[in-house]
């Protein structure tokens, strides 16, 4: 093919523009972006070649290879691996094919704008060479192809770039950066060395550099003809325990995960028996931009024997534990093990039930911790994680027990909800009342609704706590949950209010001498609310207000039915049932009333708006209000 110009993808070239413009600090980080692509590449033909040995040809031994010209003020990052064919070049070098552009335009827009670290977590690490290059030439030819069909790819990164046929012996690909001015630190083998040493030690396999030696006569470093490795070339979790710095591991994480934060935690362990596998699991710091979607996977790697095998390995973490980043490298499972092998192996049973438990150690160390730098941590860590930690009750029944112990709540507890940590079952349980029988809790739309439902009033007033529940997740998670420790979940706005031992006989006596003397009253407001409400009673729960809705025990709770309605899904429609408080002056006030129905519709639609929800004739509310206010 003769010499052709393209243009970049529309997405490509505002990518470029940003990369080229906005981004300052750590530029030395285009040069992780390219070696780990080179390795990347061993590794696709390591994988391929397990089917088709012929692709190695005559140069099994894959390597990477970092060269300076100070002369011409290049930079060439040259690898052995898979390669690239002329279709390839054009789209993987041209386009973007992967989602999260808009992503990582946003995340440019915020504080760590100028940060270059960013580019590698978008799937688009490329085209950080632009950072340092004013043009970058790829030569390459791909694995199996005849040296005629190698492909030259140059491009200045502004609109376009150009591709040709050319002739290319070597196996492989050779990124070649044309230095900006005032680029020249990148001329020299110590500080190459330096940042490979930084962000690229634990690349499985070698890089090498052309040594370099005195020359007394010129009196300067010069490069001689001999190639020499320059990291360590050990697979990080290869390696023992005792051997691995914090920071090794921390630069791992990051590399790995393309966060620019350290992990919260991290295990690492080799684990012998029936399956015998290396685990190196992180839990990072803050949620990604895509922690809610439960389809992304790809957090935790599979090896067999320090091959590299797939990143997307589902079949190896529990979806909620999507979050979890790391290695795992397996001594048991064929090379050529499938997705759907991996579903059904009993080896992967093993390992992803140990990976699991291993991740619910990590998260207890932090929870239970006697140092308070080490709760914090779990604090933060349930702020961003919490929600997804939540699926895990409904979804992994073995450990159950375990992740409910994990969960953390809003409370009415004042004091507990100052120390921001959250209320834990266990706290609650250390708090109960004596003779309280369940742990309590609402369910609102946010905390707000929550802590002023009427529902609550009763609790305060007798200094029992109560748990906020305001995520989404928490009735769906409350519909696989009904105890902790053997005492009952129960919704203060479920079913009639039954405070057992709470509440003591005269309470008992007077209430039902209440509802004995009022019962007139409450059959004329069934009649008023026939069509509203399933029943009327009088109850004890309120204290301030005058009436609330309750669901019977078994049926939907208002707010369920309001987030189905929200997602577009019918709720079954039941009624709900209205609770008065005799003891109120406006319930008082209603058998005399000669608006009654208008004050009963109004009793009704309070209550309603009191626990966050809608009122499906608005304008007959205000009608009724006004005319009581002119009455
Ligand atoms: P990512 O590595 O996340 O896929 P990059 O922008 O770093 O994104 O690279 C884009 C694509 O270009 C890679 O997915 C790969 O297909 C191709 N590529 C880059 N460098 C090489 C290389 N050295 N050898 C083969 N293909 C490469
Ligand atoms: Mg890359």
């Amino acid at each position: 093919m003769d010499k052709q110009t393209l243009s970049f993808q529309a997405e490509v070239k505002q990518i470029l523009h940003l990369v080229t413009h906005s981004l300052y600090s750590n530029k030395e980080i285009f040069l992780r972006e390219l070696v780990s692509n080179a390795s990347d590449a061993c590794d696709k033909l390591r994988f391929e070649a397990l089917n088709n040995p012929a692709l190695l040809e005559d140069a099994p031994n894959l390597d990477v290879r970092v060269a300076f010209d100070a002369d011409a003020k290049t930079l060439t990052i040259t690898d052995n691996g898979i390669g690239l064919s002329t279709d390839e070049a054009v789209a993987n070098l041209g386009t973007i094919a992967k989602s999260g552009t808009r992503e990582f335009m946003s995340a440019l827009e915020g504080e760590q704008k100028k940060d270059a670290q960013l580019i590698g977590q978008f799937g688009v690490g490329f085209y950080s060479g632009f950072i340092v290059a004013d043009r970058i030439t790829v030569e390459s030819r791909r694995a199996g192809l005849p040296p005629e069909q190698g492909v030259r790819w140059s491009s200045e990164g502004s609109g376009d770039f150009e591709i040709e046929t050319i002739t290319r012996a070597a196996r492989g690909t050779s990124v070649t950066l044309h230095l900006r001015e005032g680029e020249e630190e990148f001329l020299s083998g110590w500080k190459l060395k330096a940042i490979i040493g930084k962000y690229s030690d634990h690349i499985s396999l070698p890089i090498l550099m052309r040594k370099e030696e005195w020359d007394a006569e010129a009196s300067k470093q010069v490069t001689t003809d001999e190639w020499a490795p320059v990291n360590k070339a050990a697979a990080l979790w290869t390696r023992s325990k005792n051997d691995i710095t914090k920071e090794q591991y921390d630069e791992f994480y990051k590399q790995l995960s393309y966060d620019t934060e350290p992990p919260l935690a991290y295990t690492h362990n080799r684990v012998e028996g029936r399956s015998e596998y290396t685990q190196l699991l992180y839990i990072p710091a803050k949620a990604p931009f895509d922690l809610w979607n439960r389809d992304k996977r790809g957090g935790v790697k599979l090896y067999v024997k320090r091959v590299f095998i797939m990143d997307d390995a589902e079949a190896l973490m529990p979806v909620y534990l999507r979050f979890v980043k790391g290695v795992i490298d397996s001594a048991d499972l064929p090379l050529n093990v499938s997705r759907e092998l991996l579903q059904e192996s009993r080896d992967v049973k093993a390992i992803r039930e140990g990976s699991t438990k291993r991740v619910l150690g990590m998260l207890e160390a932090l929870a239970d911790s006697a140092d308070d730098a080490e709760k914090a941590k779990y604090a933060a860590f349930w702020k961003d994680f919490g929600v997804v930690l939540k699926e895990g009750v409904g979804e992994d029944h073995a450990n159950q027990e375990r992740l409910t112990k994990l969960l953390r709540f809003a409370s009415t507890d004042a004091s507990s909800m100052q120390a921001d940590q959250g209320v834990s079952f266990t706290d609650y349980l250390g708090r109960m009342k004596e003779g309280q029988e369940a742990i309590y809790y609402v369910t609102a739309d946010n905390l707000a609704a929550a802590k002023s439902s009427p529902q609550l009033e009763i609790f305060r007033k007798k200094g029992i706590e109560v748990l906020l529940l305001v995520d989404r997740v928490d009735e769906w998670m409350l519909s696989h949950l009904y105890e902790f420790a053997g005492k009952p979940l129960q919704s203060v706005a479920k079913g009639s209010v039954d405070l057992g031992k709470l509440q003591d006989e005269a309470e008992k006596k007077q209430a039902e001498e209440a509802a004995t003397a009022f019962k007139p009253v409450l059959d004329r407001l069934k009649e008023a609310l026939k069509d509203r409400a399933k029943d009327v009673r009088v109850t004890t729960r309120l204290v301030d207000s005058p009436a609330c809705l309750v669901v019977e025990e078994g049926d939907m709770s208002g707010h369920l039915a309001r987030l189905l309605k929200q997602a577009g899904q019918a709720a079954p429609k039941s009624l709900p049932t209205l609770e008065v408080n005799a003891e109120h002056a406006l319930v008082k006030r209603l058998d005399a009333s000669a608006h009654f129905d208008d004050l009963a519709n109004i009793l009704f639609d309070q209550a309603l708006l009191a626990e966050g929800g809608q009122l499906e004739d608005p304008a007959a509310y205000v009608k009724r209000v006004n005319a009581l206010l002119l009455a």
